[in-house]
């Protein structure tokens, strides 16, 4: 094993590698912009190092700086995370051409999954399905054209550089096409630095579903199960869950089976998710290898019963895989809830400020991966993903329950989040049936996030009539909805929420 890794991530996920290291007996290198200087992975690391100003291009993403910090403080290994650069192959190279390990796959793997077309190519040869559509980059609008109506509309252009849902337009009409392929080459062009846009038949109502593979050094490839993440807002997951309710025992074995063929062909090592689209006649299309450790890895951690990133760095120190493929078996169900300071009344938009106070929730089967604390100050420079709240429990209703449970018990005050958007997303009785396809959230926006007054504002309203009572009945020495009474309305708060999920 190593002796020392960096880290070369901030938030949620450099906190989570930095544990995994401690729990190996690793030291952990954190590295941080001027922003991040009182984030909490620069204290939980052994050792940490300012790389430069706040925008990700003067300090995340300077792949050199990196290299040279994790030389200067006697790394052996980087850890990229997600996002940044994550999946580059060309600092994947970097690394490795300096001598030292690179904690994902061969740059020569990053490189072969890194555009989507070539992606493609490579699953057609591999025998994996694709979604129907082309494998290289529109020449033109006629060319488009032509295609489209071969296989009929909708259909959706795609930047082949793509990630996180940019670069994508769906086109119902003929008359359309022009105009969004010249926007979506505008959109990858200023995104990825690369304008090249495919084509590929828009599916109606389907799942995404993927699947986490591992593979090691010496030739094993495993498949650990599906996660579902069909809830997504503008192409980006919101909830993820795994099992996922759609798949049975058969299938999980055919997609994981394909997963693992992607990979070999690939020649892929360390973990990685092949991402399908899974069609309502259970039919499944590759969509695209991510070459990395996800966001959602932790419910597969949950119902799988291992830990991934641990196992990214013991495979990349060179060691076997000691499992056989018939020991994973999902236990139970996994659910997680992405935090984000984004305002779902507003559309969305991104809340800043100080985190004023925060109360994270606990008890039986809950996980809280997040990258801050009280006095956390959230900005607009990096994704607005706060943490990951995570529940694992013996079946889906009971892990549902216990989301709602978690959520409720969570306080975030000083931003806005995406807490009670997801307390209304899991009472809506689609969701709770499973009943959900990647086009769902979107159709239901409006009823979720209607102006009807959120649950923490009906708690409020009932605690205060309640205390004003017991203050009339002369129970209590003051009134606390007087001015400056505000943290005594917050604990009786807290404390009817409590009263209302134990059912009194
Ligand atoms: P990105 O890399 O930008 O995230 P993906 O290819 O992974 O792009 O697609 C993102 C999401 O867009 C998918 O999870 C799915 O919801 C939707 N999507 C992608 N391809 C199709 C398709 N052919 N038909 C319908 N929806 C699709």
């Amino acid at each position: 094993m190593f002796h020392k890794v960096l880290v070369a991530n901030r938030g949620e996920i450099a906190l989570r590698v930095i544990r995994a290291c401690q729990e190996l007996g690793v030291k952990a290198v954190a590295v941080y912009s001027e922003a991040d200087a009182r984030a909490p992975h620069v204290r939980e690391a052994d050792e940490a190092v300012c790389i430069g100003p706040p925008p990700s291009n003067q300090s995340y993403l300077l792949g050199d700086r990196l290299i040279e910090v994790a030389r200067r403080t006697g790394a052996e290994a980087i850890h990229p995370g997600y996002g940044f650069l994550s999946e580059r192959a060309w600092f994947a190279r970097a690394v490795r051409e300096a001598g030292l390990v690179f904690v994902g796959p061969p740059a020569e793997a990053i490189e072969a999954m890194g555009s989507k077309t070539d992606a493609r190519q490579l699953a057609i040869a591999a025998g994996v399905p694709v979604v129907p559509g082309t494998t290289e980059a529109l020449r033109d609008a006629d060319e488009a054209m032509a295609i489209a109506e071969s296989f009929g509309y909708p259909v959706l252009l795609k930047a082949a550089a793509g990630g996180g849902g940019k670069g994508m337009r769906v086109v119902r009409e003929p008359h359309e096409l022009a105009a969004a392929l010249g926007a979506a080459q505008r959109e990858a062009k200023n995104a990825f630095g690369d304008d090249a846009v495919y084509v590929e038949k828009y599916l109606d109502g389907p799942r995404h579903v993927e699947v986490q593979v591992l593979a090691d050094m010496h030739g094993t490839v495993l498949h650990l199960g599906e996660r579902e993440c069909s809830l997504q807002r503008r192409h980006q997951k919101m909830v993820e869950e795994a099992p996922s309710p759609a798949v049975s025992p058969a299938l999980r074995a055919r997609m994981g089976e394909t997963a693992v063929a992607a990979a070999r062909a690939a020649g892929y090592v360390n973990a990685g998710t092949c991402e399908f689209l899974l069609d309502r006649d259970g039919s499944f299309y590759f969509l695209e290898m991510n070459t990395r450790i996800q966001v959602e890895h932790p419910v597969t951690e949950l119902v799988m019963g291992l830990d991934l990133v641990q196992w990214q760095l013991r495979i990349a120190a060179g060691e076997r895989l000691p499992f056989e493929q018939k020991s994973f078996v999902p236990r139970g169900w996994a659910i997680e809830c992405r935090i984000t300071s984004e305002d779902p009344a507003n559309g969305f938009l991104p809340s800043t400020g100080r985190i004023t106070h925060l109360h994270l929730p606990s008890g039986p089967g809950v996980r809280w991966d997040g990258g801050i604390e009280d006095g956390s100050e959230i900005g607009l420079h990096y994704d607005p993903m706060l943490a990951k709240l995570i529940v694992h429990a013996p079946s889906r209703p009971l892990a549902i329950a216990r989301m709602q449970r978690a959520l409720r018990e969570l306080v975030v005050e000083g931003v806005e989040t995406s807490r009670s958007f997801h307390l209304r997303l899991l009472e809506h009785p689609d969701v709770q049936a499973g009943d959900i396809s990647i086009q769902w959230l979107e159709a239901h926006l409006a009823e979720l996030t209607s102006a009807q007054p959120d649950d923490d504002t009906i708690r409020r309203a009932a605690v205060v009539a309640a205390l004003a009572a017991q203050h009339d009945r002369g129970q209590l020495a003051a009134p606390v909805h007087s001015a400056g009474a505000e943290s005594g309305v917050r604990e009786g708060w807290r404390w009817q929420a409590r009263r209302e999920s134990l059912g009194q």
